[in-house]
């Protein structure tokens, strides 16, 4: 009795299920919360230290995600032998850094600091040691009247002086604001070897500081115009009166009170000699994609993107970024899962459907960067990209009725005019969450549709949407963006509506037309 109950109630669920739910509507179900909960609790772990880009933190994340996309069935793509499409990121570390006066030799760190991106490797040897005040050459002001410093080191004081209260210089050319790159050409196009910076504020070097000065960051598709020709070291205030003497307080004084100093200017002799060597390395980053291979329509595609790095630690803080974007990267990969088990059961989309979660987004959208301009599948077969960055929680400023059922639609209006017929479409037979359409606003100071990876894809004309919760006040970039603030059913609601349009562009007869301007940054 029992047995034929269940059975009888079963077959009629499963009669009714069909009758209402079309096939999609199975697959949208793999995209559940215990799902997304349990990669979403892994990737915003401290054990993946932040996900920066270049770092460990990021290579484990990577690992992570294409293990996924083995296990689920993913295609690799045989371009690249595998998931990960690597892209060379570069670095500068310090080799030798030193500098005698008078023949002592000052200690790094403590009497000085040379700041690693803005130096070149170099070498000289002085005679003679200049103060030239502010080191500023100005028709209204000049430190360098009746003064030589051909050959010579000049030491310069940070800053700029103000007469009643206003710059004195800036007021009558607010076009000049003697900063410290303007000064270091001038003391250059002078004559000058080298210069010691004195920052009034800064009579000693911070640990943080010392070590921001001995690695550079990670850079991308950089061509060092960061580098000044002149040579510089900032010294302390200690270091800086071993060298004026006993004149160094008063001018110390004057210069916080934004006095001129052009009449304070003073020559030493005294034998300098500065050494700075830096090297250049590279690591690899990595976007990491799989693929469910299409039927009648394969050498089309449809992209869904999302960036799995994040601001890594700082100060010893990790920064987890469970909504920035982890949220993203868990719903692609749950996408992802749902796209191959429809495949395995003979319900595969007709276009192949790329999956890719990037890295370098955080840095200035690199990882996106790298593959638009490398595209390992023809960007004009490539029909749209989703993009999904954070949507898992609810912004802080919304206070409308809507407040649980919204996500921000970006893009909509732009490139394809198919785009919110398509996605407003499924959001209304499936999620009907509001599309909320305030960032597509010209006028909107945010600039969000040039803030994420579609902007990439936008730029070499393939439409794009981009799915985000508002989230920019609350937790966005602090360390306390953690998974237990996850609006759960919210996340799965916004994930599923992501997948119902993917499943539409995926399987229509066309791709998406391309009747509307590229949005030009
Ligand atoms: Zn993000």
């Amino acid at each position: 009795m029992k047995k034929i109950i269940s059975f009888t109630c079963l077959l009629m669920v499963s009669i009714l299920g069909f009758a209402q739910n079309p096939i999609e509507a199975k697959y949208a179900r793999i995209i559940n919360i215990p799902a997304l909960k349990k990669h979403l609790t892994i990737i915003a772990s401290d054990s993946m230290e932040g996900r920066e880009t270049g770092t460990e933190g990021q290579r484990k994340a990577a690992a992570y995600i294409e293990q996924h996309f083995k296990a689920i069935g993913l295609n690799p793509i045989a371009e690249l032998n595998g998931y990960q499409q690597f892209f060379p990121l570069k670095f500068d570390s310090v080799i030798s850094s030193s500098l005698s006066i008078s023949n002592e030799k000052w200690n790094y760190g403590k009497d000085f600091i040379c700041p690693i991106s803005k130096n070149k490797s170099n070498h000289f040897t002085s005679n003679e040691i200049v103060f030239v005040g502010y080191g500023i050459d100005d028709p209204q002001y000049s430190d360098y009247t009746n003064i030589n410093v051909a050959g010579k080191l000049v030491v310069i004081i940070a800053g700029e002086p103000k007469k009643k209260d206003k710059y004195f210089i800036r007021t009558n050319k607010d076009d000049v604001t003697w900063d410290l790159d303007l000064k270091l050409q001038t003391a250059k196009d002078k004559g000058a070897v080298g210069a010691l910076i004195i920052d009034k504020s800064m009579p000693t070097f911070s640990k943080g500081m010392v070590m921001r000065n001995s690695k550079t960051g990670f850079t991308f598709n950089s061509n060092n115009d960061d580098e000044n020709g002149m040579s510089y070291a900032y010294i302390s205030h200690e270091a800086g009166k071993k060298i004026i003497g006993d004149d160094f307080e008063n001018i110390i004084d004057a210069a916080k009170k934004f006095m001129l100093l052009n009449e304070l200017k003073k020559s030493f002799t005294i034998t300098s000699t500065f050494d700075f060597q830096k090297t250049s390395g590279s690591v690899n980053a990595s976007n990491v994609l799989g693929i469910v291979e299409g039927s009648d329509k394969k050498d089309e595609y449809v992209f869904l993107t999302a960036h799995y790095d994040h601001l890594g630690i700082q100060d010893g803080v990790i920064y987890n970024g469970a909504d920035d974007d982890g949220s993203g990267t868990v719903t692609v990969m749950q996408m992802a899962q749902a796209f191959a088990q429809a495949k395995k059961d003979g319900h595969g989309p007709r276009r192949t459907m790329v999956f890719m979660t990037v890295s370098g987004e955080e840095k200035g959208l690199w990882g996106s960067e790298y593959y638009s301009d490398h595209p390992l599948f023809p960007l004009e077969k490539t029909s749209v990209d989703l993009n999904t960055d954070m949507i898992g929680r609810v912004d802080t400023e919304r206070k409308t009725a809507d407040s649980l059922n919204y996500v921000y639609v970006v893009g909509h209006n732009k490139i394809s005019s198919e785009l919110p017929v398509i996605n407003e479409g499924m959001n209304k037979k499936y999620t009907n969450l509001v599309l909320d359409y305030k960032f597509d606003d010209p006028n909107d100071p945010n600039r969000i549709y040039y803030r994420s990876d579609h902007y990439n894809f936008a730029r070499k004309g393939v439409p794009v949407l981009f799915f985000y919760d508002g989230m920019l006040q609350a937790d966005y970039h602090k360390p306390t963006d953690d998974v237990d603030k996850i609006n759960w059913p919210l996340f799965q609601k916004r994930a599923q509506m992501i997948f119902y349009t993917a499943w539409e562009m995926a399987n229509r007869e066309k791709m998406l037309k391309r009747n509307k301007p590229i949005p030009k940054d």
